[in-house]
């Protein structure tokens, strides 16, 4: 591939609307160009990249026994009525009707499409298990699309789904997928750790998230310090205290304060001259409409996934600021759980139970009150793990300290069970010729956020280092008189040479010059530079650059080849 012909549009500047550094660095080294929010053209470059990955993620789903397909980025109505998604899936469904006026969507996933498909032709226990997948356009419209690939709206997935008779036949596909993923994401030249990301109530764990380690990562986790614990914090469970008493007396007398305008944990406690740890941070919601006061620790976050799960309800979201002074009497910032009505029901931290002569809103503008108790002041409340781990909490599985890390999810594996199945009949015949719904799971990797995130952890000052497996391509020469017409040649040659034994190489033949050159080819990452000058005409030696290390050998022309085969191949 010439350099000349090929279309690699690189920026000098770093593009305003990019804030992490793999979203600066694909656009500026041409490998893609955002055309609105969310949605991207991938350029020659991004694209080839991509389909390194989509390469090895079909070679390694093969491997495993999977089975590929493709089905349609557009998805009937019906089949989201029946799985019950249509009315829970909410705004991130983009849906439209078709000139009949019949209602369709845009696929973000295709549990729905599959489980029909299944349905309509599998019988018997006999033609199971099963694992299909796909390498496809998902749309999912993101409330905040951001850092370019990592969080498009249109954007690759490799999704799977398995169909098996019984539960060990699920563990062991979901075993295999786990194997997989790792091959997968170690042969993209990653670090990255497997995370628990759900724990079933039944047969271990649901689910596991494949996490790229980077500070620039949208998840928290929880990563033992000691034992390979490791979970996303949205579910990682925090440890209840047990040597305490629960609601225990204090001996402040209960006060109201005047606090005004001071809202927020930080302006309480510091014009109460107190510590965030004194202080009952209560948080209104609406579950399924109806209000629910969380109460937390002032130092602690609340976790809206397990407030969720402890709530069971459907749907969760903060109360704003008009039902928050229609429910409390106060604007935001002033409630608390003395004197709130009655119908808002009060959920609790297992820790505020070890809090004694706290200070709480008094659901009235610019006050609260100190010396609050509980029993005397207050009634007793069911308490549950509602907050988020933090490093001051013990492993949940071995009580070592714990560690915050940030990553980045590139892959997803889930045991579904028989949700889909049960609501679509997707039934099969046991070896007793009894009925019984399929047993699903269903594994996803997003192909563009896994460029991202190889380049997220593999960059320097000068450009992209791609790790070599996923590289669009694995050699750049770089001719640096196009002029001379011996150095040309010699170019020219060693560029056949080179593509004639299937290595992947770019020729830059542009008319630039040299420090133009090398440059791009470090922007642009390409793992091994061939540097033709005037020593290759001269003494028949070139210069052979690692992009990683930046480190420069001179090698004879003729000893090229294998030099970049020993290299490319360690
Ligand atoms: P997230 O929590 O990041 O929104 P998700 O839980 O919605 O991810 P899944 O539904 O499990 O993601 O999708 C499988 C994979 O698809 C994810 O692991 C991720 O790699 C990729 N993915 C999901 N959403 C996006 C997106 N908006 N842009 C790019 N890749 C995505
Ligand atoms: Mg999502």
């Amino acid at each position: 591939m010439r350099y000349s012909k090929f279309f690699i549009p690189t920026l000098k500047e770093v593009p305003a609307e990019a804030e992490i550094a793999s979203h600066k660095l694909m656009l500026r080294a041409g490998m893609i160009r955002k055309i609105a929010s969310g949605l991207y053209t991938y350029l020659p470059l991004g694209l080839r990249a991509i389909r390194k990955v989509e390469n090895i993620v079909r070679q390694e789903m093969n491997r495993s026994g999977a089975v590929e397909l493709l089905m349609p980025l557009v998805q009937p109505a019906e089949l989201w009525k029946e799985s019950g998604r249509w009315d829970h899936y909410g705004k991130e469904l983009l849906r439209f009707k078709d000139r009949h006026g019949r209602d369709f969507c845009l696929g973000p996933t295709h549990e729905e499409v599959i489980t029909d498909l299944i349905r309509k032709h599998i019988r018997s226990y006999r033609d199971l298990p099963l694992n299909l997948y796909q390498i496809q356009t998902k749309f999912r419209d993101e409330i905040r699309p951001r850092f370019g690939l990592m969080r498009a709206r249109e954007f690759i997935m490799k999704d799977a789904y398995s169909f098996s008779a019984t539960e060990e036949s699920l563990d062991e596909i979901y075993q295999t997928m786990y194997k997989t993923y790792c091959r997968i994401f170690e042969r993209c030249g990653l670090d990255f750790r497997p995370v628990e990301a759900d724990t079933g109530s039944i047969g271990g764990h649901a689910s596991h998230e494949f996490m790229v380690l980077a500070d620039t990562g949208e998840d928290d986790i929880a990563c033992c310090t000691k034992c390979n614990y490791a979970a996303n914090t949205e579910l990682a469970e925090v440890k209840k205290l047990q040597q305490q008493e629960p609601f225990a007396p204090g001996s402040e007398a209960l006060k109201k304060v005047s606090t005004p305008g001071r809202k927020t944990v930080e302006e309480v406690t510091e014009f109460l001259n107190k510590k965030a740890n004194d202080l009952i941070k209560t948080l209104i919601f609406l579950a399924d409409e109806k209000p629910v006061a969380a109460l937390v620790r002032g130092d602690h976050e609340i976790n809206e996934v397990k407030l969720k799960k402890v709530l069971g309800a459907e749907e969760l979201e903060m109360a704003g600021a008009e039902t928050v002074e229609a429910l409390t009497g106060a604007p935001v910032g002033f409630a608390g759980p003395l004197g709130l009505p009655d119908d808002v029901k009060v959920v609790a931290d297992h820790s505020v139970a070890y809090m004694k002569d706290f200070v709480a809103g008094a659901n009235e503008k610019d006050a609260h009150y100190t010396g609050l108790n509980w029993k005397r002041d207050l009634d007793v409340v069911s308490t549950h793990d509602i907050r988020v781990i933090t490093e001051a909490d013990p492993c949940p599985r071995c009580g070592a300290p714990i560690e915050i890390k940030r990553g980045i999810e590139v892959g997803h594996i889930f045991k579904l069970g028989t949700k889909y199945s049960e609501a679509m009949g997707a039934t099969f015949l046991d070896s007793n010729g009894k009925e019984k719904p399929i047993i699903m799971g269903c594994y996803g990797i997003g192909i563009g956020r896994t460029v991202a995130a190889a380049i997220e952890q593999n960059h320097d000052e000068r450009g992209i280092i791609f790790p070599v497996p996923i590289a669009p391509f694995e050699v750049i020469i770089s001719l640096i008189n196009v002029k001379d017409e011996k150095m040309s040649l010699i170019a020219k040659k060693l560029y056949d040479t080179l593509f004639e034994n299937g290595i992947e190489v770019l020729f830059d033949d542009r008319n630039e010059r040299p420090g133009v050159k090398f440059k791009d080819s470090e922007l642009i990452g390409i793992p091994f530079r061939v540097t033709v000058g005037k020593k290759a005409v001269e003494e028949g030696v070139v210069e052979v650059t690692d992009r990683r290390t930046m480190k420069t050998e001179l090698v004879a022309k003729e000893d090229v080849l294998q030099r970049l085969v020993s290299v490319l191949h360690d």
